[in-house]
């Protein structure tokens, strides 16, 4: 079957530094709600002070949270914006290191604190897209 994928042009690019100490998920999600982005895609890097992420059980159908307590480099963020339950929701997932250059990732969850961040966030122009509970896979995917 062909994947369903939906033309989107890009309408703008921001580019910028997000707030020492602020949540990193909350400060992207406020970002796209202050500036009316349901449609884009997010990437960063910098540093975090400390980690909470998600790894999502295929068999449970359910996250597993977990925390990683101490500072991080965020080697790379990626996500995507759309909107879920009416409101711009960033889907961001995260790949940080030690000071031994150690990787650890997983699903951006609240719960991890920025130290620093340096931002790039595109706003697309094109048919909406909104997440909706998918019974076979049990996740909020796009419908
Ligand atoms: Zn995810």
């Amino acid at each position: 079957m062909k994947p369903k994928m939906l033309p989107v042009t890009r309408r703008q690019t921001f580019m910028g530094r997000l707030e020492h100490g602020a949540d990193l998920l909350e400060a992207l999600n406020k970002f796209c709600i202050d500036e009316h982005i349901s449609l884009g895609r997010v990437e960063a890097i910098g540093a975090v002070k400390k980690a909470a992420l998600g790894y999502y059980d295929q068999d449970e159908k359910c996250y597993r949270y977990f925390e990683i307590d101490r500072h991080l480099e965020i080697l790379n963020l990626v996500g995507n914006i759309s909107l879920k339950d009416g409101k711009p929701f960033v889907h961001a997932h995260v790949t940080l290191a030690d000071e031994a250059g150690r990787a650890f990732g997983g699903h951006l969850i609240p719960g991890t604190p920025i130290f620093a961040c340096e931002a790039i966030i595109q706003a697309f122009d094109g048919p909406q897209l909104h997440r909706k509970t998918e019974p076979i896979t049990g996740l909020p995917l796009w419908s």
